[in-house]
This record gives structure tokens, sequence and C-alpha cells, in this order.
């Protein structure tokens, strides 16, 4: 706990950055009296870490390993390393790497500067990453040489043109692997200077609690995809209440299967809940349930997290090679909804207790407890994570409380919720109640024991067994082909991911081929996971009664492939 962290102001304004939306006062006040936030900085944590834990396993990927105090030491470094490149505190730094070690190094490296990572999907092309960069107006870009057979070198020297002559300009790219002639810093050049001396280098103002500490992408709803800021001292209460409900200690060795930037896995509680327990990080390289069997086996990890698409293999693979999962405390699930009879065969089958997480990179996680019954654990996607997360179920049409039990939109406030998203449009305000609760868009029933079972959901958004896809943004993508008229994007539902997406179009002339749809979009530096499963073409649009395009009636059709033409047909 900082003392002097009652005397922080956290308004707007108060930070470096003018772009995100704080807390009001007198919430920020009642948070820290409760001591859910601390006034500790992520730089300050892991320095306390180091002191505490110093010559313990931090961080294990392959056959490397740090302690606590190596994983400080190279903070210190890569922090030096970035202000001889030019980077300074406040500024953004767009985080893409696979899961590797380094991503905690750098990530570590860039708070200890002051900077703000804003962290990327291995999966983004440059059309996210192009958007991600102008949005959060990004001075640093962080890639690997390669991974999973694409050449993120390439795809930084596109954005870096692009990005260069703009108004805040992308200034530095650095490859973790090889730069090759791409002219961009080596990641080990950064790491291998001398580290900073705090007391003569540093010139800025240090970062304070209350400051924005990283930007976490939104799985968005309508248009382009928004940034969720999140400050030091609501993160770090994430990971914190997150590991108090997961009883995480110094024996507790994480998994990191899951991408590692994805607030799930890095803070719910993951690696940073992981981290403040003293307990040890460990990456795996690909999400493979053979993979994570023989790093559970040598490693003796005791907790994950996965996503529903995951589980079947995880069965499939333990029959096949019945591995030895007699560490694991405890396997969370979470990401997007898993089915209740996934659920019940969980722990009968693999013998280890199951955990169902639902959250958001926006704020609330909701967690079933460690000592839930079984019926709650199966059918409930857990409670909040902290006693001043408050809840409303509200009818979405006018916004009132539903009786007790019934479904509606979940609208929530809390120590750990956003406020605004960063640098966000007028349009983004619709999220948000005048009071000041986010609405999730996902439609709930709650339990009177708190417990929340998601039964559905409000908002434009296809979750592909936990990435989210904003309907809005790929048709924006469709109408660009100059053969479609309309354009709509369309989960349905699929037995490996739960829900995939499916564009239906009205097109003019000849309509492209699926094959040529899904071609133009890869063109348009889309993301893979947006690209539709299935396409297909119609003469006209079903419409509402207001004249807008008609999904529920399309998602009935295309379930049923009986996609047919005209909107009454
Ligand atoms: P993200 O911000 O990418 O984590 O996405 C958050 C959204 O994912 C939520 O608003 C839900 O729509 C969905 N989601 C997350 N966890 C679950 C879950 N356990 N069950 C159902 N939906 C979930």
């Amino acid at each position: 706990m900082n003392p002097d962290h009652e005397d922080q102001p956290a308004g707007p304004g108060t930070t470096v950055d003018p772009g995100w939306v704080a807390w009001p006062e007198t919430d920020a006040r009642r948070y820290r009296a409760a001591g859910f936030w601390t006034g500790d900085t992520f730089a300050d944590l892991l320095r306390r870490w180091a002191q505490q834990h110093g010559g313990r396993t931090a961080l294990v990927d392959g056959d490397r390993r740090w302690t606590y105090r190596q994983l400080d030491d190279a903070a210190d470094r890569i922090s030096a390393g970035l202000r001889r490149l030019g980077l300074r505190r406040g500024d953004r730094v767009v985080l893409q790497l696979p899961n590797r070690a380094e991503f905690v190094e750098i990530w570590f490296g860039l708070q200890r500067l002051g900077a703000v990572p804003v962290h990327a999907m291995p999966g983004h092309r440059r059309a996210e990453i192009a958007h991600l960069a102008a949005l959060s107006g990004a001075a640093g870009y962080v890639v690997a040489d390669r991974h999973a057979r694409f050449d993120y070198r390439t795809l930084a020297t596109q954005v870096y043109g692009e990005r260069r002559t703009a108004d805040e300009p992308l200034r530095h790219v650095v490859v973790l692997g090889d730069p090759a002639d791409s002219g961009f810093t080596s990641y080990s050049g950064l790491h291998d200077g001398p580290p900073e001396q705090p007391a003569t280098a540093d010139d800025d103002p240090r970062p304070t609690a209350a400051d924005l500490a990283l930007l976490l992408l939104s799985g968005g709803t309508t248009g382009l995809p928004k940034l969720i800021p999140r400050s030091h001292d609501d993160y770090a209460y994430n990971a914190r209440s997150g590991a108090e409900i997961c009883r995480l200690g110094p024996d507790d060795v994480y998994l990191a299967v899951l991408p590692i930037g994805f607030n799930f896995t890095f803070a719910c509680p993951g690696v940073l809940g992981t981290l403040m327990a003293g307990g040890t990080v460990v990456v795996a390289p690909n999400p493979s349930p053979a993979t994570a069997f023989r790093l559970i086996e040598q490693e003796r990890v005791t907790c994950t997290a996965l996503n529903p698409p995951l589980v079947p293999y995880w069965f499939a693979e333990y029959a096949d090679s019945r591995p030895d999962l007699s560490s694991l405390r405890f396997v969370q699930v979470g990401s997007a909804r898993l089915a209740d009879e996934l659920a019940r065969r969980f722990t009968p089958t693999l013998g280890v207790p199951l955990q169902q997480v639902y959250g958001m990179a926006e704020g609330l996680i909701n967690y079933t407890r460690l000592d839930d019954p079984d019926e709650l654990v199966c059918t409930t996607q857990g409670r909040p994570g902290s006693p001043a997360d408050e809840i409303r179920v509200v009818d979405p049409a006018d916004g009132r409380p539903v009786p007790p039990g019934e479904p509606g939109e979940l609208h929530t406030r809390g120590p750990y919720t956003l406020r605004g998203y960063y640098r966000a449009d007028a349009s983004a305000a619709a999220s948000f109640t005048p009071d000041g609760f986010y609405r999730t868009g996902d439609l709930v029933r709650q339990l009177p024991s708190g417990h929340l079972t998601v039964v559905g959901r409000v908002k434009d958004q296809i979750n592909r067994g936990g990435e989210k896809i904003a309907a809005t943004e790929v048709e924006g993508h469709l109408l660009a082909h100059p053969a479609v008229r309309q354009a709509a994007l369309v989960g349905v539902p699929d037995e490996q991911w739960g829900e995939a997406p499916a564009a239906v179009l009205v097109c003019a002339g000849p309509p492209p081929t699926a094959a040529e749809v899904v071609a133009f979009l890869r063109g348009r530096g889309l993301a893979a996971y947006k690209l539709p499963d299935r396409v297909e073409c119609v003469d006209a649009m079903p419409l509402t009664a207001v004249g807008k395009i008609d999904k529920k009636v399309l998602a009935q059709r295309l379930a049923a492939t009986m996609v047919t033409t005209g909107p009454d047909a």
C-alpha cells in the first residue's frame, strides 16, 4: 500500500493522458478507503515482489526461467532501452506478441517507464493494428519476427509506413527475434543495454496509481473496436480480487494457455494475480491440450484458464494420453458460454474442479467459487468478483429492473469497471447509463445467491469461442466490395466454436463466390477469425417493423440452412 495514495486525485486531467474518463472523485475515495485501490503502480509492485520473493521462480518459458529478481532487473533494462530509443512516460505502445515470456518482461519494462501497453492479439492484421495505432496515437509497436507462419515484420512495415506521417506518428518498432532488413530495433539490443539509474536518468515525473496503466481492446459492437482504459489502481485490484477468490499463494503455478494479452489470461487472476501471490507463471507456446498436459506434468501446474472450444479437445486428449493432472487445483473456463452439459462432464472426465468465469475487458469479472455446490458451478457463470461490484438486470427496452430471476440486460458499475472508453466518440456514450453503469449487452438471469447465468445477448456481436467480432465492423468491409449493396453479419450455431459468423449479402449483378468474398476481406487486412464461415446471397433482406435488417430472422434462416431469396420467403 502506498501511504500517499489518499492524496492522489483521480479525476480527468490528473493523468498525463487526457484521453480517458476516470472515476468520479467520490467513488475513487470510497474505493481507496475500502482498500480496493492501494495506490501502487505496477512498477512499484514488481519491485516489491522482487524484494519479497527475490529468488523464487516468477516465469517459465520452455527451458528458460526468470526469478522475481531477474524479472525486476529485466524491466529496468527494457525501460532504459525504451527511453534511449526515445519513448517517454505516457506514450502508448502496441504490444503484439505470441505467448512468450518476453510479453511479461516488456509489459513491466513499459510500466517502469510509465508508458502504456496497448494489448493487441497475435491474430490481428493490418486493419486492426492500423486502427489500434491510430486510435491510441501509439508511438511504439512491439512485434515478434515470425509466428505461426506469419511475418510480423511485413505487417509492421505496412503500419509504420501508414502511421509515420500521422499527427501522432508511430516512431519506433521493436522486433522480438530477427529484425532482418526491416530497419526496426531489435529487442535483444534493448534488453542487453545498461539498466537505468532511476535517480539520475528519469526526468519525467513518476506515474501514479490513478494514471492510465494499459489499454485493452473491446470486443466491439458498433463500428470499429474501442479502447478500454485501465488504471494501475483498478487493474491491480482486478487481478488481486481474482487471486483472493482463487486462493492463489506462492505454491501456485499458473499455465497461460490462451493468448497472454487477453484480459482473462493476464489478470483474472492469470499472470498478474499469480505474480501478486508470489507464484509461478508458465507460458504455453501453443493452445494444444498435448502441450498443456506436458507442461502441467513437468511444472506441476496448479491452475489454468481455457475457453469453451478447448474443453472437448481436453477431454479427447485426456482419454488418449491419460496425463497426470493431479497437481491441478482447478481449471477456469470462460470468455464464452460453456454449455451446461460440458460443464457437468468436466470434473468427472478430468478429475479436476471447474471454475466458470464470465467477464469483460471493460471490467466486471464473475467467478463461481471454489466451494460452490456443483449445481451452481455447472449451470452459472459465477458471481461478481468484488463486494463493490454493482449489478442491475434490466429490460433492454426501457432500462427498468426486471423481476428477480427474469432475464434482462446486465448493467454494472464498480471499482474496476470503466466509466468511458478511451478517446471515444459521442456514440460510445450509449454504452453507459447516465449514472455511470456500463451496459454489457449481455442477457443474464440472476439467482438469489447473486450468481449469474448468461442466457443471450442484445449487442450486435458474434462470440466465436471467445473471440469477439463486431458485426458492423465486418459489414463495413463487406460493403466496400463493388458488387455488394447490403450486408449483414450474423452468428450461427457452430459445433466447434459455439457460434460462427455468416455473411448475408444483397448484390448488384452476379454475386461474388464465398471464396472471393473471403479473399476480398483478407485483402483488406482483416484478422482471420472475423472472416465469415458462410456467405449467402439473397435478393432482399428481411426487415423489422422500423425498417432495419432483421438479424433474428436471418439467424433463424441460416441456422435452419433455409436462406432463400426474398424477405418473405
Ligand atoms: P471480452 O471483453 O473480449 O472478454 O468479451 C466480453 C464478453 O464476452 C462478455 O460481455 C460476454 O458477452 C462474453 N463472455 C465472457 N465470458 C463469458 C461466459 N463465461 N459466458 C458467456 N459469455 C461470456
